[in-house]
């Protein structure tokens, strides 16, 4: 387990078994958890694949939905979005599940889990990746960086050398580290131009649909259907070819956000009701991203900004928490553990600016 991992699950099993995230689940009963998931996998073992933190194993993804059938109630955002226009009090402890892109194994691993537990879920997907060979910017540096034969490049970016050792695998991972937050720097047309130059520099060709990792495997518009029809998904939209909508220009951002509306339309026969911005940081979407979001009719839009929702949380800027890593990360965000803990800090840090 990394060091960073490791640390991550000593700090919430620590939240936990001191009592804290007991104490926090009453005080804070009526904030709303979000929780954000991307994949699924049968086990981390060898994925073929460098950045496996995008696919939860599934026996992970199943204790997290036991604790959340168990002790805290899981709303649909339909739900929330219900109880915002009437008024009305949700259920105290609630949590809403999403997932980000739509991958097969969304359907494949977590739909018959969410089916055991009665849980409803939001699926957000890049329209322009369901069913096709387009694949996600990052799925292909991945690749390219994994499957190169090249021992070492020199890579010139953001004004940056970057000496990449690519023999090892810990190497190849360490390296697609260090690119894949300068790449997101970079402007939408720049970082595919880059994607193309890092493929053609590693001697790399762009995978077809048929020669990828069965984890990176996009879920078809069927498996999309059969979910929304059963009244317990929402898919909803995460634009058609996930760029960081704030490296976009405005042409090229309504282009994304209302194509991904249409092609839901069309494959769904209805309207997505939310979104969810590609990152998802305070710097990977604007003002103007959430006007054209609300402006195509989408009702409510997630972040990826950690934090819990209450009354004054805007629709078009819900704060959500990425995959808890283990039962303990799980329990310490639901119960609210974690805000208590942020909001101490930046208290502590507020009467030390007063001294
Ligand atoms: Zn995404």
């Amino acid at each position: 387990m990394p060091l960073a991992l490791h640390s991550r699950v000593i700090k919430a099993a620590a939240l936990v078994g001191s009592g804290l995230a007991a104490y926090t689940r009453t005080r804070r009963a009526g904030e709303v958890t979000l929780l954000g998931f991307h994949g699924l996998c049968e086990n981390v073992g060898d994925l073929g694949i460098l950045d496996w933190s995008l696919h939860l194993p599934v026996s992970g993804f199943r204790s997290i939905c036991a604790l959340l059938a168990s002790d805290y109630r899981v709303i649909s955002l339909a739900d929330l979005l219900e109880a915002r226009k009437h008024g009305t009090k949700l259920p105290d402890n609630a949590a809403i599940i999403t997932f980000d892109d739509g991958y097969a194994s969304n359907y494949e691993l977590a739909y018959p889990i969410l089916k055991k537990f009665g849980l409803p879920a939001s699926i957000y997907v890049t329209t322009g990746f369901l069913g096709s060979e387009d694949m996600l910017w990052f799925q292909r540096v991945d690749l390219a960086l994994g499957r190169t034969e090249k021992p070492t490049i020199d890579w010139k970016i953001n004004g940056k050398k970057l000496r990449m050792l690519l023999v090892t695998r810990e190497q190849r991972q360490q390296s697609l580290v260090r690119l894949i937050p300068e790449l997101k720097e970079l402007s939408d047309a720049d970082l595919l131009h880059e994607v193309c130059r890092i493929e053609e520099m590693l001697g790399v060709k762009t995978p077809s649909a048929n020669d990828l990792p069965q984890v990176m495997r996009p879920m078809t518009w069927d498996m999309a259907r059969e979910m929304s029809a059963s009244g317990q998904i929402e898919i909803g939209g995460h634009t058609h070819t996930h760029p960081i909508l704030a490296r976009c220009d405005s042409i090229a951002m309504r282009a994304e956000i209302f194509t991904c509306r249409d092609r839901i339309r069309e494959e769904l026969g209805a309207m997505p009701i939310s979104f969810a911005y590609p990152n998802g940081g305070q710097d990977d979407f604007t003002h103007e991203t959430m006007s054209l979001v609300k402006e195509a009719g989408f009702q409510a839009a997630c972040s990826a900004i950690n934090g819990r929702v209450d009354d004054q949380s805007s629709l078009f800027q819900l704060p959500r928490y990425g995959t808890p890593e283990s039962i303990w990360e799980a329990e310490a965000t639901l119960s609210g553990a974690y805000e208590t803990l942020k909001d101490w800090r930046q208290s502590c840090l507020k009467a030390m600016s007063m001294i």
